[in-house]
């Protein structure tokens, strides 16, 4: 049994090249601003809620989805109701949903050429054709490309990854309200750091959708609890399909967590505080080594080094145990992208950039 016989099985599996992830060492006592996460620990009241737990409820399937206590102090939170509330296993899980609902037309769905590198992944597990739209020579999403141009779907995020380049509001309205027939998604997984959300447009746009994440801002990336905000149609749709894939994605412990988490908010807002704090000195530190960057509005800095290139201080960095991000793709592959760390990590990474 050799050969072609063998191999025809091959030719009708689903095939796509998976998203790769920034790396996860095992090693101990790393510098790891390769990944976006939170430097800081979850809100002390996770910590309480977590020791609390009653293992034999794991028993139980959780509750359903849709009504949860997450999904009832996000709407109190950001004052929606609740069936506007949809929450999955990371916003990579909502976003997957919602490429799987949304995206269903014969026509392109439009996103940026750099971008989180999900979203092309995503199309071609699902069959969903798209476009590609060049971001400007600053690295700016140019909102002509997304209007009048009868697409299948727009989705970017704001600010978009892995520049940390934020679009106004007012501009994505412009973009909301030229595509009416289709639906807009906004990937706020960085709206926390500093810049202007779009949600409260989901009140006067039935086709927009917002989809946040716990894992930077709120420092879970762990528990991965991501959500959507949008009218209650959108969300009826987005919720008919996760039914029809699994019900109950979420567990019982990140759903406790989370609701804990958004509690919090005074937590909350002192850890976004002291990271935007610290970017803005590492935007100074970094300037002064001669790097140079667009302004970030995320947990992160996209920098360049005008002499030295980028895979070279990737690998110095690694040999030194500091990880940052880097890829070998045309347009970007001069610069790195930095997660904010505590200051003492930044001043570790400094330290070391100096002597590079
Ligand atoms: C990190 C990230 C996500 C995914 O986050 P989850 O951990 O799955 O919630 C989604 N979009 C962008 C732009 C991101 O950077």
């Amino acid at each position: 049994m050799k050969g072609s016989h063998e191999m025809k099985w091959e030719e009708n599996v689903r095939k796509v090249v998976p998203y790769v992830p920034g790396e996860q060492p095992q090693k101990k006592n790393v510098i790891k601003l390769n990944t976006n996460e939170c430097p800081y620990q979850p809100s002390p009241m996770v910590e309480k809620a977590m020791k609390e737990m009653d293992y034999r409820t794991l028993r139980l399937y959780p509750e359903f989805p849709e009504k949860t206590p997450l999904t009832k102090y996000l709407a109190e939170y950001h004052q929606t109701e609740e069936e506007q509330v949809f929450i999955g296993v990371g916003s990579d899980d909502v976003l997957s949903m919602a490429f799987l609902t949304f995206f269903n037309s014969d026509r392109p769905v439009f996103f940026p050429d750099i971008t989180y590198s999900f979203y092309d992944v995503w199309a071609d597990l699902y069959r969903i054709p798209y476009e590609v739209k060049p971001l400007d020579a600053d690295f700016c999403i140019r909102k002509e490309d997304y209007i009048g141009k009868n697409c299948g779907g727009v989705i970017f995020p704001n600010p978009n990854a892995p520049t940390g380049v934020l679009m106004g509001v007012d501009e994505i309205e412009e973009i909301v309200k030229a595509n009416p027939d289709v639906v807009v998604i906004i990937d706020e997984a960085y709206i926390d750091f500093g810049g202007t959300t779009c949600l409260p447009l989901i009140k006067r746009y039935d086709n927009l959708l917002v989809v946040r994440t716990f894992s930077k801002s709120r420092a879970m990336a762990g528990c991965r609890i991501g959500y959507a905000l949008g009218g209650k149609k959108l969300i009826r749709y987005l919720n008919d399909a996760k039914y029809s894939v699994n019900s109950y994605t979420m567990n019982r412990p990140a759903l406790r967590l989370g609701a804990e988490s958004v509690k919090d908010e005074a937590y909350f807002r002192e850890i976004c505080g002291k990271i935007i704090a610290t970017r803005q000195r590492s935007e100074k530190e970094l300037a002064a080594l001669g790097f140079t960057f667009p302004k970030s509005y995320g947990n992160f800095i996209f920098a360049s080094h005008e002499k030295v290139g980028a895979k070279e201080i990737f690998e110095k960095l690694k040999e030194q145990d500091i990880y940052v991000r880097h890829w070998n793709r045309e347009r970007i592959d001069r610069y790195l992208r930095i997660t904010i760390g505590t200051d003492e990590q930044m001043d570790a990474l400094f330290a070391a950039l100096a002597r590079i």
